[in-house]
């Protein structure tokens, strides 16, 4: 049986035993290479499920949608590792209860996809903890490692030439698993903090808050650069962020679901003078 007819069977036990209100998975989409989230609330609604390796969008911040899990009933999800470490950010920030939440891991490359073992966030801390101890030697993004080489006037000169073809759609915030705020900061015009129109210095503005904002927080789902109109290489900050983080502090987001925020905690013994 196909790792998705397998995956059918589980969402409609899942479904009729009571075990979940509703399964999130993917179903087809507009084009063959492309996935859209499927909503699963009868047993039958599971024969839309698609389970391939074109399912890679990170799903779990329809988990956050207010009021979905505030009845306590639970939620089944497919998630990727990457899923599942968003799951455990959102718990660690109180966002969601772990314990509603059913996951359906899966993971694989661009041809195949498997089916990952267990169902709770927790259950998969081997896996995490192995994605974490690869970290270092994991192949590197090359556009990454070209723009390390730069200078940093030609790295400035680089990013505010990307950041200036933004256009301030906040597609990029709405897509991330990890910006659940209802009403974000840069919304508000009174005050204003951060300015809604679209030039080059209000946008470096607001990509380098946004990136300061996920430090220590982001998965790397791509989920951003995925939904960017104008393409801009979002994952790539992202993906320098985390691992100047991962090489300060030893962390890596996702670990566990009471796993310290990086940037809002602080160790009492810490040599650094800045720490009264
Ligand atoms: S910043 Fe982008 S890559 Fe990181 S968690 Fe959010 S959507 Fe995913
Ligand atoms: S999705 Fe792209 S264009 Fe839209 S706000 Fe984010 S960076 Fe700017």
């Amino acid at each position: 049986m196909s790792i998705q007819e397998q995956y059918k069977k589980r969402v409609r036990e899942l479904l009729s035993s009571g075990a979940v209100k509703m399964v999130i998975g993917y179903q087809a989409g507009t084009t063959a290479d492309r996935r859209r989230p499927l909503f699963i609330r009868t047993p039958e609604e599971a024969e839309k499920l698609v389970l391939d390796s074109a399912c890679i969008a990170n799903l779990s911040g329809y988990l956050v949608t207010e009021g979905l899990l505030s009845d306590e009933k639970s939620v089944g999800i497919f998630l990727r590792p990457d899923g599942i470490r968003s799951i455990n950010i959102l718990a660690a920030e109180a966002q969601l209860n772990p314990e509603q939440v059913v996951i359906l891991g899966f993971d694989g490359n661009d041809k195949e996809v498997t089916a990952l073992q267990g169902e709770k966030a927790r259950d998969f801390s081997a896996i995490i903890a192995s994605i974490k101890e690869h970290a270092p030697e994991a192949p590197r993004n090359p556009q990454l490692e070209q723009i390390e080489k730069m200078s940093p006037k030609e790295r400035f000169a680089f990013w505010q030439a990307e950041f200036s073809r933004c256009i301030k759609c906040y597609a990029c915030r709405q897509a991330c698993p990890m910006c659940y705020c209802r009403r974000c900061i840069v919304d508000s015009n009174q005050p204003q903090w951060v300015n809604t129109s679209s030039h080059t210095l209000g946008n470096l503005e607001w990509n380098v808050v946004r990136a300061f904002h996920l430090s220590g927080r982001c998965v790397g789902c791509g989920n951003c650069d995925r939904a960017c109109p104008v393409n801009i290489p979002l994952r790539l900050i992202n993906a320098k962020m985390a691992g100047e983080v991962l090489g300060a502090f030893d962390h890596f987001a996702g670990m566990s679901e009471t796993q310290e925020p990086v940037l809002a905690s602080f160790k009492k013994d810490d040599s650094e003078t800045f720490i009264l």
